[in-house]
């Protein structure tokens, strides 16, 4: 009997890779006011403000590494850590992401950089200006970012395992006009292009209030979403939200594991399913990096949903092939050669031992974790 299966390793569409050192310390949680994603998110902007390059290249080589030895062939990261704390440019205006890059490419896994177009702390009548701990995220014009963008694009041309794409951070951070200019830049230049978009429910209302819309709608307003494009969490939607993503061929990203430690809600997988919308999955804040943990909460979380143990699953036949074509897709990673994007499982581990070698792919989404891969070989 063979020990060991070969199967495709996971794609990573959607990394903060410095979120991982919240770890523990955002889950002391005040008995003094009610903890949401909107705390989190103070906490999130206090360490993102407390590093400089040799302390983000540290986490981020430390998350990236991880991420390798857990089963991901490679990493979409979404990245706004921009600019020194009070929002002036370093001297290479890309020093933050180059870091990360580099992190990557030490702890050998291939890396996708999207650099996120951040503006301002939402809207309440007029643009409301970025707090303290927003200030390094932000740009002062669309322009200036994508001229920074391109610099990237320069620089990673010559690194082997990095390529560049494009991302809005959200439709609260930056305004519509940004959204716009971004999606032709993308469609111009070839690259894909990611946004985070209906998380949380006070986006959504804030959304409504400035633009009479939702913030799907509003993508799609601004020519946004395609199939070039990307949209993180896609939690809290409509019927119609569903059908213009199914509509333009937009991806759906969808990170379990944090989504859950955030209290978001969850994926509503069966609807994107029936109107065939691709969905990927992300570790996102990191609080877990383990592609198989995600792959069965959206798993379990489908079957939780229709009350029945017919869930993604079921109705996919090979979810775990299917998440990862659909990531490798969403970072623009598709046409790359598929043979350095596998992983060795060890069938006597713990997790698969006994499993009737046939079963394999519905174990993996079922009763597998990051133990079960062979790291030695990655
Ligand atoms: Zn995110």
């Amino acid at each position: 009997m063979p020990t060991w299966a070969t199967v495709p390793a996971m794609a990573n569409a959607h990394s903060h890779a410095f979120q991982r050192g919240l770890r523990g310390r955002a889950e002391r949680l005040s008995p003094d006011h009610t903890d949401d994603f909107w705390t989190w998110r103070t906490e999130m902007f206090k360490l993102a403000d407390s590093l400089d390059p040799p302390a983000m290249y540290a986490l981020a080589r430390e998350t990236f590494k991880e991420m390798a030895e857990a089963g991901y062939g490679a990493v979409g990261e979404f990245h706004y850590v921009h600019h020194q704390p009070d929002g002036t440019p370093y001297e290479d205006r890309n020093e933050m992401a180059m870091t990360v890059a580099e992190a990557a490419i030490v702890a050998g896994i291939e890396i996708v950089l999207l650099p996120a177009a951040y503006h301002r702390n939402g809207w309440d009548g007029e643009d409301r200006p970025p707090v303290a701990g927003q200030r390094r995220f932000c740009d002062p014009d669309v322009e200036t970012f994508l001229s920074r963008v391109d610099e990237l694009r320069t620089w990673a041309s010559s690194r082997d395992g990095v390529s560049v794409g494009v991302a809005a951070h959200s439709v609260r951070a930056v305004p519509a006009s940004w959204l716009g200019a971004i999606a032709d830049y993308s469609e111009r230049q070839r690259l894909v292009r990611h946004v985070h978009a209906h998380e949380q429910q006070r986006e959504l209302a804030e959304c409504q209030a400035e633009y009479g819309c939702s913030p799907i709608e509003l993508l799609e307003r601004s020519g946004f979403l395609g199939p070039a494009a990307s949209v993180i969490h896609g939690i809290h939607v409509s019927d119609r939200d569903v059908e213009l993503l199914a509509r333009t061929g937009t991806t759906i990203v969808s990170c379990p594991t944090t989504e859950g430690n955030l209290g978001d809600g969850y994926l509503p997988a069966m609807a994107y399913l029936a109107h065939e919308v691709p969905i990927a999955v992300g570790s996102d804040s990191q609080v877990r990096i383990d592609p198989f943990e995600e792959a069965r909460e959206l798993e379990t979380l489908s079957r939780r949903e229709r009350q029945l143990r017919s869930g993604l699953l079921a109705a996919v036949g090979d979810l775990w092939q299917v998440l990862g074509a659909n990531g490798y897709r969403s970072i623009g990673l598709a046409d790359a050669p598929a043979a350095a994007r596998t992983i060795d499982v060890d069938l006597d581990h713990p997790d698969l031992r006994g499993i009737d070698p046939d079963d394999l792919r519905l174990a993996l989404v079922t009763c597998a974790s990051a133990g079960v891969v062979n790291s030695a070989t990655r």
